[in-house]
């Protein structure tokens, strides 16, 4: 098996450079807001670096959040996140990140993007020597996760899994809705697969794949999603380096082992596509098992704009109510602008990624006749949506009285740091 594409880079360098470079990006950018919003559970962040140069290393983007939407606020417009666990806000990042990129190229300026040949589709491909590596606090969620919870003691790294036969391992999992933890596919209810809006408004629970099942579908058809990949050739994280819980087995199964021995899979993925194998790393200095409980906020800074954005994990919104750049509704804006003859409603763009859903539908189905469960999908209507520009931006100053804002140091956090009523929300330009 050939794995990852990090060059000559010596691991333990590059995970103790991203590691702290993630860590220390995140207090500086929730400082700017409100240090009462650094507490935290989960954080994930994406270094980039040239080449074998540590020298370039640049942070893109961090995000700490562990929870998604309830159900009951999903809306029709595209203007709420539903997963906002660490590493989905900073893959949505990462996009917002690549459609500036194209800008850059089209005016001559300094770009990871490339243009390909003019008469090829799709029109951009990132730089060969790009490489972009995430950190997250501790395995993502799911198959990843679960086994190593109750085996690896505080600090404790293991390679091997006790029982890798047992059945359990590899299945998909859900997360579910504002709650922590995963349950399997199979454990779900019958129909789950396809969930229902009116089943969901009437009280069905929401699920959401859980981030190890999704960080394994990038490893095949690249973190940039569909629209995205009608304008550039997919994109592959390089490394995941992992703060937390390492135990290489059951990471290694539930990152892309799993897709990686789907024999039938092998022929249907074609170039541009790849079976991609990320390395993965373990920190130096392992993070201390973080038993606090999760803030009802998510926060996400991102570099195209030095923007923080502090969301409310209920509703998926920002907690001044405001809208995430990240959104649906905002990325397909963002996209809008750099494609060119595109249906109007978000769903019938993405059904123009013929490639990515052809591929996507196999990887689904490989999944499933390995046993490892259905894919559970979300409920179409929240794709209908045609893009709608926000309004105008304000930007705010607000006043923070010193003796309002308890000052804390990370993982604990204070009762005010629950209050959704004082946010304090920095608006980019
Ligand atoms: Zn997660």
């Amino acid at each position: 098996m050939q794995r990852g594409d990090i060059g000559e880079i010596n691991h333990q360098d590059l995970s103790t450079k991203v590691h702290s470079m993630v860590v220390s990006k995140y207090t500086d950018a929730v400082d700017t807001v409100n240090s009462r919003f650094r507490g935290r559970k989960v954080l994930a962040g994406c270094v980039m670096i040239r080449g074998n140069d540590m020298s370039t290393a640049e942070t893109i983007a961090v995000a700490a959040g562990t929870k998604c939407i309830h159900g009951g606020h999903m809306r029709h417009d595209g203007r709420a996140v539903n997963d906002m666990h660490a590493e989905i806000l900073v893959r949505r990042a990462l996009k917002r990140f690549l459609l500036y990129q194209i800008d850059l190229v089209n005016q001559d300026k300094p770009s990871i993007m490339v243009k390909t040949n003019d008469d090829k589709k799709p029109k951009y491909r990132v730089a060969p020597d790009v490489r972009l590596h995430m950190f997250i606090s501790s395995p993502p969620c799911g198959d990843s996760r679960i086994f190593v919870a109750s085996n690896n003691k505080e600090g404790e790294e293991t390679t091997g899994d006790d029982n890798p036969d047992r059945q359990n391992r590899g299945q998909l999992r859900v997360k579910m809705e504002t709650g922590q933890g995963t349950l399997p596919v199979n454990k779900t209810k019958p129909g789950d697969s396809a969930q229902s809006w009116e089943g969901i408004m009437s009280g069905d629970r929401y699920l959401n794949m859980s981030c190890c099942d999704k960080v394994a579908r990038w490893a095949v058809l690249g973190f940039q999603g569909s629209l995205l990949s009608t304008l550039m050739e997919p994109v592959y994280i390089s490394s995941y380096i992992i703060g937390s819980m390492f135990n290489q087995a059951h990471i290694y199964r539930g990152v892309y082992g799993r897709l990686y021995h789907i024999d039938s899979l092998r022929s249907d993925i074609k170039s541009p596509y790849r079976h991609h194998c990320p390395e993965i790393i373990g920190t130096v200095t392992p993070e201390m098992r973080n038993t606090v409980k999760p803030p009802n906020h998510a926060v996400l800074w991102q570099k195209v704009d030095d923007s923080v954005e502090i969301l409310d994990f209920k509703t998926g919104m920002l907690m001044e109510n405001g809208v995430s750049t990240v959104c649906k509704n905002g990325l397909f804006g963002e996209f809008r602008k750099r494609a060119t003859e595109i249906p109007d409603s978000y769903e019938d763009c993405k059904k123009t990624a013929t490639m990515y859903q052809e591929l996507k539908i196999k990887v689904y189905a490989g999944l499933e006749t390995c046993g490892f469960g259905g894919w559970v999908s979300k409920p179409v209507e929240q794709d209908m949506f045609t893009y709608q520009p926000e309004p105008e931006k304000v930007e705010m100053v607000v006043e923070v009285e010193a003796k309002n804002v308890p000052q804390m140091a990370p993982p604990q956090m204070s009762p005010a740091a629950e209050d959704p009523n004082k946010p304090m929300i920095t608006t980019p330009n």
